[in-house]
């Protein structure tokens, strides 16, 4: 009899217990998943891994998710904000390496301060690179004004994750006030497509409470919002947030990577021509995250180009790697490991969502 997994794996569209399905399946016929991402990721974007140079630019943020390392509430963080020239010099490193693009993230803030000062880096970048090198920006929820000033600015890209797509389920990892409300994040979503972003989105992955028909939910929210880039990985506990004192009833971090890894090629065959990121939390669980991810369906990667003196304070979760390396040593470690992922890094090349592209073709 043939393999039920196999047997899923041939369907041309999967609904919720396909998924549910894919995403039990045990070591052996978790294989089975793996090449058939491979195989559509090959034939569908082909080979190249494009780097996002990633610049954490603050860890000040006005929100207090209850999973994050730098929620408003931690008192044990150290704030930072980068100072500016140091954000022009990471980019323009980004540039003169050939990483084709950068993301600015921080904790979410809206002072006009803030807005203004994000506006000026994003056209200062694009200035000093001849326009040559992407901008993405991971900066939470914004006006549509300020979205459409960053996006005049030269920004072109917007990563906003959902963290989870169920509205009954986002209360219990968020506090309940208007600051932190499910579908204030989802218009945002939409303003960023009205705009003229390529959205990015994605989850967190082994939360507590969450089932794995939660997270084939959260695969058919990524496909039924027609996202066109998506960074998903391990929710990873932090000592200093109220989520921690549920990590007794957390899986085991290995099965949280596993399972992180199932997601990513599950969507990989679901969405062929989409953006797919090898995140950082990944890596935190194994050493080898981010090539295991690559192989099996994601082709970009965020190398770190926070300065090193900020990026002990920009703890999201425990165990965040590379923090204590710098971006020359990291990025040479990362060729040779992409390259043994049977990649190849896309140097100087913006590295679109094809899906982006195709979707205005269709829509000309
Ligand atoms: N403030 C912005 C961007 C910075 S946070 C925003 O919230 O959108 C970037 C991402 O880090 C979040 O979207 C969340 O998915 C992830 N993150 C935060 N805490 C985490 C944790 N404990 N484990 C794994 N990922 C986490
Ligand atoms: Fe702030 Fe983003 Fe962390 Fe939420 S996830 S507390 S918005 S940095």
């Amino acid at each position: 009899m043939q393999n039920t997994i196999q047997h899923i794996l041939e369907k041309e569209t999967f609904e919720k217990p396909d998924l549910v399905a894919l995403l039990s399946a045990n070591e052996e016929e978790r294989k089975f998943i793996f090449e058939k991402a491979a195989a559509i990721k090959e034939e569908y974007v082909g080979k190249k891994v494009y780097y996002r140079g990633l610049i954490e630019f603050s860890n000040l943020c006005g929100k207090n998710c209850l999973y994050c390392g730098i929620r408003a509430g931690n008192k044990n963080t150290h704030r930072y904000e980068v100072e500016e020239q140091e954000v022009i010099d990471a980019a323009r490193y980004a540039w003169e390496n050939k990483f084709g693009s950068v993301v600015i993230q921080a904790g979410e803030r809206s002072d006009k301060k803030f807005v203004d000062r994000i506006e000026r880096m994003v056209h200062e970048i694009k200035t000093l690179s001849n326009a040559e090198l992407g901008i993405t920006l991971s900066l939470g929820e914004q006006s549509e004004e300020t979205y459409r000033r960053w996006f005049e600015a030269g920004a072109h890209r917007y990563l906003l994750r959902i963290e989870v797509s169920n509205p009954d389920l986002y209360p219990k990892y968020h506090p309940h006030n208007k600051k932190h409300d499910y579908q204030a994040r989802l218009d945002c979503l939409h303003l960023l497509r009205k705009v003229g972003y390529q959205v990015g989105s994605g989850v967190m992955i082994g939360l507590p409470f969450q089932t794995l028909e939660d997270l084939a939910d959260d695969l058919l929210f990524l496909r039924e919002h027609d996202i066109d880039m998506v960074g998903m990985g391990p929710y990873i506990e932090h000592e200093d947030t109220p989520l921690f004192k549920y990590k007794d009833q957390l899986l085991p971090k290995m099965d949280r990577f596993y399972l992180s890894l199932k997601m990513v090629a599950i969507l990989r065959i679901m969405m062929k021509d989409i953006n797919i990121a090898a995140t950082t939390a990944m890596q935190a669980i194994d050493p080898l995250g981010r090539e295991k991810a690559v192989k099996v369906g994601a082709n970009i990667i965020m190398p770190n180009l926070t300065p090193t003196k900020y990026r002990e304070d920009y703890l999201l979760y425990e165990d965040k790697p590379c923090t204590d390396e710098d971006a020359e040593e990291c990025s040479r470690c990362l060729e040779a490991r992409i390259h043994m992922a049977g990649g190849e890094v896309g140097y100087g090349e913006w590295g679109d969502s094809k899906h982006f592209e195709n979707r205005k073709k269709e829509e000309d």
